[in-house]
């Protein structure tokens, strides 16, 4: 960075602000200034043009998440267990989990309205949304048998659904959705949790797990490649998109055929040559050197260009802007572009060039 500096016919006051941007480079409000410093720097703009270039209106919408609740699983398991039914499925309890972690607006209405915690209209909403979804024997394992029987002769009305609503508002405080500090200060509304700390490992597999050959008998495929060997490729999934995954094959050791995720391939014999049978039933396709998509991504493309005359170019495009956007953000402080990002720096819903 010194040797690309001094390149530059840079003055001292240049290299305050270099010094300033390197400095608070790890500070989110240093951003704005890291931009104008370097835009000094790196640029013949000089002060006037950068400072002017810094009151440029521009939009650029990076909503600041809140990372997912670090609970012990223990402190977690033991608040299930001694909250909920016995009988509580894993499915019920992720469905709370990420009811809870996907509607921090809804908490923070609540704990406002009630510091701390019980029932209010506001809980009793996602008590009764919950219920609906998980259907009447799943909301079962949510009580305990004395609470069910209590149910049943009580004449208070919806007494399943407050006893529900106050369970899940303990269920935030665990969970530390709750939008009170250590003085009882309410501090805003909770931000948006980010879900990227549990997506799934992904590895592209081939669909069968044994060998189809007539006179194999079923066997087995092995992954034979070596670790060093095995492609790294990018995945497409729906609108979320993988980096690095490892793209798998199996190989049947009787007869040579090797499995992909989307074809197969059978060695060539005395009378046959090599063949590649491509699969009807394939999960993942592949639609570049290094890149997957699958179904549901490709059926989004074919049905955008069928239905609504997107061009392929049109959707080559759009698609080479939105992996620039999420390699970098850096441009978009400068162009003033109208985004929608997560902290993974994934695009989520649209750019929108504005004129500057
Ligand atoms: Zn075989």
């Amino acid at each position: 960075m010194i040797l690309i500096f001094f390149c530059f016919d840079c003055n001292s006051i240049l290299a305050f602000f270099l010094a300033l941007g390197v400095v608070c480079f790890m500070n989110k409000f240093a951003l704005k200034v890291m931009t104008l410093c370097y835009l000094m720097v790196f640029t013949s703009f000089g002060a006037p043009l950068s400072l002017g270039l810094l009151f440029i209106p521009h939009v650029v919408a990076s909503p600041d998440f809140a990372s997912f609740p670090s609970i012990d699983f223990k402190d977690f398991s033991d608040f299930i267990l001694g909250n909920f039914g016995a009988t509580i499925s894993l499915s019920t309890v992720i469905t709370l989990l990420l009811s809870m972690t996907n509607n921090t607006e809804l908490v923070s209405l609540h704990f406002k309205q009630a510091e701390k915690g019980g029932s209010t209209t506001w809980m009793n909403c996602l008590a009764r949304a919950i219920k609906e979804q998980l259907g009447s024997d799943a909301t079962q394992t949510l009580f305990s048998a004395f609470e069910l029987s209590r149910f049943e002769t009580t004449t208070t009305r919806n007494s399943d659904i407050i006893s529900l609503a106050t369970k899940l508002s303990k269920f935030s405080q665990i969970l530390d959705l709750y939008p009170y500090n250590k003085k009882r200060k309410f501090t805003g509304t909770l931000r948006t949790i980010s879900h990227n700390s549990i997506q799934p490992v992904l590895l592209i597999c081939p669909r069968s797990s044994v060998c189809l050959t007539l006179g194999c008998n079923r066997s087995s495929l092995k992954q034979n490649t070596r670790s060093r060997d095995i492609p790294r490729v990018t995945l497409i999934k729906g609108t979320e998109i993988s980096h690095n995954v490892q793209l798998l094959s199996g190989c049947c050791d009787k007869c040579g055929t090797i499995y992909y995720a989307d074809h197969e391939h059978t060695p060539a014999s005395e009378d046959i040559e090599a063949m590649r049978y491509f699969l009807n039933s394939a999960h993942y396709l592949k639609v570049g050197q290094n890149l997957w998509v699958n179904r549901q991504f490709s059926c989004a493309v074919l049905n955008a260009m069928y239905d609504l005359h997107a061009s392929a170019s049109g959707w080559t495009k759009f698609s080479m802007i939105h992996m620039v956007m999420m390699i970098s953000r850096f441009p978009a402080a400068i162009f003033g572009l109208h985004l929608f990002m997560n902290q993974s720096d994934k695009c989520l819903m649209h750019l929108e060039l504005t004129s500057i």
